[in-house]
C-alpha cells in the first residue's frame, strides 16, 4: 500500500481553508494600520473588523455588539469564568463537569484552591450528562455555571440550553465552551438563555491566535485584559487584523458547509466507524452515538496501547490523537474516558479520529485498511491480546 498524508485529527486544529487564508493576505501588506488610528490606514481597517463581528454574529445568531475577539479558545474560557465571577463577587458556589477541556478544567481547579465551592457535575458511561444532578446542586448562592457544548474528545452533546434555563431560574450566569461545536453544529443564541460563549478559530479552518467570547447584551461581566479601549473596552490589545479578518470569513464558509458537515462528514465518520467495528477484532465506540458532533470518533482497540497504534498510524502519513497516556503530553490517560468509567485497558487503547470537510472517502479506506492492520500486529505483540486473535490469524 503505498503512503498518502491523511489529517485526521481535526479536533486537535483544521487547515486554514484557502479562502480564508486569502481573505487574510491584504492585512499583512495593504492594509496593515492599526484600527484604533484616527488617520486613513487605522479607518481602513476598522470596517473589516466590523465586518467580521457580524459574520460571526450571524454564525452563532448573535447581535454583534456581543461578539469580542481574543486570542484562542482558552482565553475566552479564562476571561467568561473570571470576568463573570468578578462581577458577582458575593456568590461563592461555582458549577461544571468533569470532562470539561483544561481551559475550563484548571480555571476551576484553581479558583477552588481560591475559595471558591466547586461542583463537578458526572457524565454516564456513555458520556452524557444529568441534568438532575445540575438541578441538586444549583442554589442561591451559585454564580457561574460552565459546560461545554461538544466534548473535545469524544464528541458527545451536552443539553446546554437546558442546562442554561436551569441556571437562570436559579440566578446564575451560564457560560459553555463551545470551542469544538462551532461551525459543526448549528447555534443559535437569539432566543437562548446561554449568556457567555467562547469559539476558537483554529478549530474551524480560520488560524491560529484567534478566538471569539460572546457575552450577550445585559451580563454582568469585568474584562478580564486591561488597557486600551479595543473591543468596546471589554477586551484591551491591539486587534490581531489579519486573524479576525479570516475568522469572520471562516464563519461565512462554516454557515455555507454545516449541512455538509452533517450529511457528507457524518455519513464519512459512520463509514470509518462501522468498518472498523465490523472487521476489527475487538474495537468499541466511546460515547453515546446518538448525540455526537458529525466528525468524530474515539474508538478503543482492547489490549493495545494507544501511543504505539499512534505511532504506527503516523508511520503510514495518517495523524489520529489518542486519549492514553503521553500523547496527549500529560502523564495521565484521559480524564474525559475515566469519568465515563471506560475501563483502563480500552482508555489505554483509544484513538480519536476527527474528520473535516476536506476528509475524503480514498482517506477513510486508507485509516481503515491501516488501523486493522495495526491492531492485528500489535495485538500478535501484546501479552494479552495474542490470545484473543482468531485461529486462522495464526
Ligand atoms: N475548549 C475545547 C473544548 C477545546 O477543544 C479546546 C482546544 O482543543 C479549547 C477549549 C482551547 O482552545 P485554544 O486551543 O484555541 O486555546
Amino acid at each position: 500500500m503505498s503512503i498518502r498524508e491523511v489529517y485526521a485529527d481535526n479536533n486537535a486544529t483544521t487547515m486554514t481553508a484557502p479562502e480564508v487564508l486569502e481573505s487574510m493576505q491584504p492585512f499583512f501588506t495593504r492594509l496593515y494600520g492599526n484600527p484604533s488610528s484616527m488617520h486613513q490606514f487605522g479607518g481602513q481597517v476598522k470596517k473589516h473588523i466590523d465586518r467580521a463581528r457580524a459574520q460571526v454574529a450571524a454564525l452563532l445568531g448573535a447581535q454583534p455588539s456581543e461578539i469580542i475577539f481574543t486570542s484562542c479558545g482558552t482565553e475566552s474560557d479564562n476571561a467568561a469564568i473570571r470576568g463573570v465571577l468578578a462581577a458577582t463577587p458575593d456568590k461563592r458556589h461555582i458549577i461544571t463537569s468533569r470532562v470539561e477541556h483544561p481551559a475550563v478544567k484548571n480555571v476551576f481547579q484553581y479558583l477552588g484552591q481560591s475559595g471558591y465551592r466547586v461542583s463537578e457535575l458526572s457524565v454516564d458511561r456513555e458520556g452524557r450528562l444529568d441534568l438532575d444532578e445540575l438541578r441538586e446542586v444549583l442554589s442561591d448562592d451559585t454564580a457561574l455555571v460552565s459546560l461545554m457544548w461538544a466534548n473535545n474528545e469524544t464528541g458527545v452533546l451536552f443539553p446546554v440550553e437546558q442546562a442554561a434555563v436551569m441556571a437562570r431560574a436559579a440566578g446564575a450566569v451560564f457560560h459553555c465552551d463551545a470551542v469544538q461545536a462551532a461551525g459543526k453544529i448549528p447555534i443559535d443564541l437569539g432566543g437562548s438563555s446561554i449568556d457567555l460563549l467562547s469559539i476558537s478559530g483554529h478549530k474551524l479552518h480560520a488560524p491560529k491566535g484567534v478566538g471569539v467570547l460572546y457575552v450577550r447584551k445585559g451580563t454582568h461581566f469585568s474584562p478580564w485584559l486591561l488597557g486600551g479601549h479595543q473591543e468596546l473596552g471589554r477586551r484591551a490589545g491591539t486587534e490581531n487584523v489579519p486573524g479576525i479578518v479570516g475568522l469572520g470569513r471562516a464563519c461565512e464558509l462554516a454557515r455555507e458547509c454545516i449541512d455538509a458537515e452533517n450529511t457528507t462528514v457524518r455519513a464519512l465518520r459512520d463509514r470509518l466507524e462501522k468498518s472498523l467495528l465490523d472487521r476489527a477484532i475487538d474495537a468499541s465506540v466511546n460515547g453515546d452515538t446518538a448525540g455526537r458532533l458529525p466528525n468524530t470518533a474515539n474508538i478503543s482497540f482492547k489490549y493495545i496501547e494507544g501511543e504505539s497504534i499512534l505511532l504506527l498510524l503516523s508511520e503510514a502519513g495518517i495523524a489520529a490523537s489518542s486519549g492514553s497516556a503521553c500523547t496527549s503530553g500529560s502523564l495521565e490517560p484521559s480524564h474525559v474516558l475515566r469519568a465515563m468509567g471506560v475501563p483502563f485497558t480500552r482508555v489505554h487503547g483509544s484513538v480519536r479520529f476527527s474528520l473535516s470537510r476536506y476528509t475524503t472517502a480514498e482517506d477513510v479506506d486508507y485509516i481503515v485498511e491501516n488501523m486493522l492492520r495495526i491492531e492485528r500486529r500489535l495485538r500478535e505483540l501484546s501479552p494479552f491480546g495474542r490470545d484473543e486473535l482468531p485461529p486462522q490469524a495464526g
